[in-house]
């Protein structure tokens, strides 16, 4: 029988969430190697997802004749979901961006430009700006001091998760040399609140564990995410958890591919994930299902909260009404003599945060849950079985969670609730365990690493506030301290990581008389994130915009305000691989072009194949890959035109304008007379002395001459004698020699103790260790809890740890002299089940979105009081009756600028679709394939329905509430058609990160009708 390859996937791969493999054929023979025979070829990794695959490109000629998945790779062993099965597409494209182009203002089409003509003229507009806009001084509203802040408002930089790490931190380096406040990128949009939540909680804001490790669950909890679909290789290491016993368990608004495998399902009302997970808190408590000396010795249960601590009827104690915003101060430890913590170990004390948590988590029963969430009582209490049935020793538990849970108003607090009923069930650090955050770009996980948000520098240190007037009270207010000689306090080397990070900036001209040049970093003032960079640019306050490889005429809130923002620029910037709606926003439809007078500059990106870099996905794993081919047509790697851009305006800044320095003493020599080397950018985001130095470690003494890299962020210095562009990435490329890039290693041999970790394949921070926090793996005296899956073991014999690299290399903590506590990132060395440092409180509470048909059963307080509000919302249940909320698919991926030209993948889903339950298909008089439009306070858009039994509406205090549920890839450029979902989505955003809450708001629907 013929199949036809749309048949294939639709019934067969798609159908179980993958994936497309090579390998040898039946008769023996390896099909692979025939097809291939006497072509060249290269290594490369997926530019979609964060899972990170390998694939092999194979070329003649000078051109890509054939791409196929890396049967070698660990992660995904050939196999390729249908994204990466079509990269070759994207490698031979007719659509693909191939010259300069650009618009005039006003004017109906792009014309052919040179390099060198944009390029010069971008760097006037850019300089215009900046002189214009350049804020050397503010007087600051609250106290009428005059502060030193270095800063242009007058433009912003947006994206980079698309880009190599080396591009991201060129990228990073040039915008706060040019003083640019509003610089974000995908990942405000994605993760931010990961970032926050998990470092509120540990101290590190990423994945704990990695895509193999899935594989050694008992139970993974799928929460707002759909892995078979949206990271469809990792689907294979949890059905080969499966294959050994471990239990599915899928929370979802949908019942999606992810829960079609699953053991439970459980339907949840989107926006309420507070409500589910506070009750699973509830239930492991309640059931004394918590792994008790985890719980006693590695978090901060026993820790003793301040008497000013309170929480009463919604509210926590000190908020403002005024400001909406609490005193974060009002809720520290009680302290003892010395300054530390005080604590009871018995958890008695009616004031410890174990008693604390108890007390507040009891008013999430399950029937109170049930009815806020709409879940189902039976499949609520067999989800929570089934999960809390790993809190003791010998189990191992893994959330799994995307989208579903980051994009709320209370998106950190969804994320500080995943890690503490995984810190009260003992899942972190351990194999087969964590909070697993899926990324979604291929390189979000290292463009958030190099800093591209306002408010953090590479590595996660914080980007300066305007009161940090000197780099003394920088290091001051931002290196946290402890008086516990037990803790760690792996922050507390902030200086050492701070003047490495100015001396890679700055070389020779940052001197410690000059602070290290720390003046030339500009300040922050407040809040620079998307939602208030576009409202800023709504306004007419910003001149200039450059899109690296970001679309946000699709992929932000309320689309339809951001796209006519776009019009208010001077200029606008976007470098890319394809005509985008942000650089066609000109010309979108129902726009006249002449009314528009932005003028837009249209610079053709180089693709993964061809150039050559690192990416980290997910899991941390930071993996080179190589240039197979050259660049399409006169297309450029993003590395050559930001190293354009930088030498450009460090030949116009020479001949002066408003504060020059920083740029021109910008340290900026990268080789190479057309293309940078990136191996020297590699290197020098690893560090490398600049003197040369002894350093006693332990027993050992050791000798580094001036050049040479530095092995291990431990031995970086606060003196000046270390550069380093990243700390957390030093000791990835540890010689100055190509071998000394250990993100391009390629053995796939695994530990003895077969959990999949990899050492030798590629290089992951921080220091190559593949399982975060994993010094709470192991009890006081280094035993692991479950020596089956042990990831480290104290061997008291060698003194020494086995294993994975432990996180942190002190003995355990039971040691008098040496020992510390696990978590070595939060200065109390303990895992923070109550949090000091949120904005919207130290315990997660559930309140409702802020477009909600329900009341909030649990307080008066409807939403969360300390969120971000700037758009347009409304709270007529009449006028917009359903729950919305937008997804992701398979074939389509974020934006959609890279999936939507490449045939194969627009012929399997060609068309913007909305799915709806039966029911509401029966009483809307809406049927399979109609046309119908989707309606928000914000905008409306026609779809094509798609009426299905996958969507069920909820019962939410006795009332049935209906759901439509959007993807959000289309647009208007590309070949596939209709409007991106986030026409309708509110600018509304988290307390703590202001990400946008995508996923609940308020909607109509009715069949047929236009777009608005
Ligand atoms: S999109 Fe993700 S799962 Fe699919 S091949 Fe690429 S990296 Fe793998």
């Amino acid at each position: 029988m013929a199949v036809s390859r749309r048949k294939f996937l639709q019934g067969g791969a798609l159908a179980a969430g993958l994936v497309l493999s090579v390998g040898k054929a039946d008769a023996g023979v390896d099909s692979s190697v025939m097809r291939t025979k006497g072509l060249k070829s290269s290594t490369t990794i997926c530019p979609f997802c964060a899972v990170g695959c390998g694939l092999v490109v194979h070329t003649k000629g000078g051109k890509v004749v054939n791409i196929e998945g890396d049967t070698e790779h660990p992660i995904n062993q050939g196999a390729l979901c249908s994204k990466g099965s079509a990269l070759f597409q994207v490698a031979n494209n007719e659509r693909r961006l191939q010259k300069v182009m650009y618009r005039a203002p006003g004017s109906d089409q792009f014309v052919e430009k040179s390099w060198d003509w944009a390029l010069e003229t971008i760097a006037q507009r850019m300089k215009e700006t900046r002189d214009k806009s350049f804020k050397s001084k503010e007087i600051n509203k609250k106290d009428s001091k005059e502060y030193l802040v270095n800063r242009t408002e007058g433009m912003a930089f947006l994206g980079g998760a698309g880009l190599d790490n080396e591009e991201c931190y060129l990228w990073s380096k040039f915008a706060r040399a040019m003083g640019v406040a509003n610089l974000e990128h995908q990942a405000r949009l994605c993760h931010s609140s990961t970032v926050a939540g998990l470092a509120a909680s540990f101290g590190r804001g990423a994945m704990t564990n990695h895509w193999i490790d899935l594989k050694n669950s008992d139970a993974i909890l799928a929460i707002g995410c759909n892995p078979a679909e949206n990271h469809p290789v990792s689907f294979k290491w949890i059905e080969a958890a499966l294959d050994n016993g471990a239990k599915l368990l899928a929370v979802d608004p949908r019942f999606t591919r992810t829960a079609s495998k699953a053991d439970h399902y459980a339907q949840i009302r989107p926006g309420t994930d507070i409500a589910y997970l506070g009750g699973m808190i509830n239930y492991a408590l309640e059931n004394n299902l918590t792994h008790e000396e985890y719980v006693r010795e590695y978090t901060n249960a026993s820790f003793i909260v301040s008497e000013k601590y309170d929480f009463k009827e919604g509210l926590f104690c000190s908020f403002d009404d005024q400001e909406k915003s609490y005193d974060l101060k009002s809720w520290a430890y009680a302290s003892d003599a010395a300054g530390n913590p005080k604590r009871d170990p018995t958890l008695k004390d009616p004031r410890c945060v174990y008693q604390q948590l108890k007390k507040h988590y009891s008013r999430y029963t399950v029937d109170m849950v049930c009815s806020i969430t709409g879940t189902k009582k039976a499949d609520y209490l067999a989800i929570a079985r089934a999960f809390c049935a790993t809190g003791r020793p010998g189990k191992a538990g893994t959330i799994l969670y995307a989208m579903g849970i980051t994009q709320s108003t209370h998106g950190t607090q969804n994320v500080r609730a995943t890690a503490m009923l995984q810190m009260l069930l003992g899942n972190i650090g351990i194999a087969g365990g964590g909070v697993n955050a899926l990324r979604g770009e291929s390189n979000v996980q290292g463009s958030s690493d190099h800093g591209l948000l306002f408010h953090l520098l590479p590595g996660y240190l914080k980007s300066p506030e305007f009161d940090n007037v000197d780099l003394k009270s920088y290091l001051e207010k931002w290196t946290p301290k402890t008086n516990d000689k037990k803790s760690a306090n792996w922050w507390g080397n902030t200086p050492k990581y701070t003047v490495s990070l100015l001396k890679a900036w700055y070389g020779e001209n940052a001197t410690a008389e000059n602070g290290f040049c720390y003046d030339y970093l500009p300040k922050r003032s407040g809040n620079y994130s998307f939602m208030k960079l576009i409202e800023n640019m709504g306004n007419g306050k910003l001149e200039g915009l450059v899109c690296m490889g970001q679309n946000p005429a699709v992929g932000g809130p309320d689309s339809i305000k951001t796209r006519e923002s776009f019009g208010k620029l001077k200029w606008l910037v976007t470098v890319d691989l394809w005509e985008t709606e942000t650089s066609i926003f000109w010309k979108r439809p129902g726009v006249n072009p002449k009314d528009i007078q932005t003028e837009v500059f249209m610079l053709p990106a180089a693709s993964s194949v061809e150039k050559e870099g690192s990416i980290a996905n997910s899991g941390r794993w930071t993996q080179w890959r190589y240039k197979a081919v050259e660049p399409v047509g006169i297309s450029r790697s993003d590395l050559w035109i930001i190293d354009k851009f930088a030498k450009n305006m460090k030949a116009l800044y020479a001949k002066g304008g408003a504060f020059p320095e920083p740029i021109t003493k910008l340290s900026w020599n990268y080789g190479g007379t057309e293309e940078p080397d990136v191996h020297l950018v590699a290197k020098e985001i690893n560090g490398y002395f600049t003197k040369d130095m002894t350093i006693v470690d332990k027993d050992k003494t050791l000798e580094f001459k001036k050049g040479d890299q530095v092995p291990m962020f431990k031995y970086l210095q606060d003196d000046g004698s270390t550069v380093s562009g990243c700390w957390i990435y030093c000791g990835s490329y540890i010689k100055d020699t190509k071998d000394g890039n250990l993100m391009a290693r390629r053995d796939a041999t695994d530990l003895p103790n077969g959990l999949g970790m990899f050492p030798k394949w590629s290089w992951c921070w921080p220091v190559n260790r593949r399982i975060i926090y994993n010094r709470a793996s192991v009890d006081k005296d280094g035993v692991p809890f479950n020596p089956k899956r042990a990831v480290i073991a104290w061997d008291a014999l060698e003194k020494k740890w086995k294993g994975d690299v432990p996180d942190g290399p002190w003995p355990p903590m039971n040691d008098d002299k040496e020992g510390k506590y696990p978590f070595i990132m939060v200065p109390e060395g303990h895992g923070r089940l109550y949090a000091l440092d949120m904005k919207d409180g130290p315990f997660p509470e559930h309140y409702e979105p802020l477009e909600s048909p329900a009341r909030n059963q649990l307080s008066k307080v409807q939403s969360n009081p300390a969120s971000k509000t700037t758009g347009n919302l409304s709270s007529d249940t009449v006028k917009y009756p359903f729950v919305g909320t937008t997804y992701r698919m398979s074939e389509h991926w974020q934006a959609g600028a890279m999936t939507r030209s490449l045939p194969w993948l627009v012929e399997l889903v060609p068309d913007m679709f909305v799915e709806i339950s039966e029911t509401l298909g029966k009483n809307k008089g809406i049927a399979n394939g109609d046309k119908v439009r989707v309606t928000t306070e914000r905008g409306s858009l026609q779809a094509v329905a798609l009426v299905t039994s996958r969507l069920k509406p909820f019962n939410v205090q006795g009332k049935m509430i209906e759901q439509v549920a959007l993807p959000w890839h289309f647009g208007y450029a590309g070949m596939a058609t209709g409007d991106s979902g986030n026409v309708l989505t509110p600018s509304v955003g988290c307390a703590n990160t202001s990400i946008p809450e995508f996923k609940a708001f308020l909607c109509n629907i009715e069949k047929g009708g236009k777009a608005a």
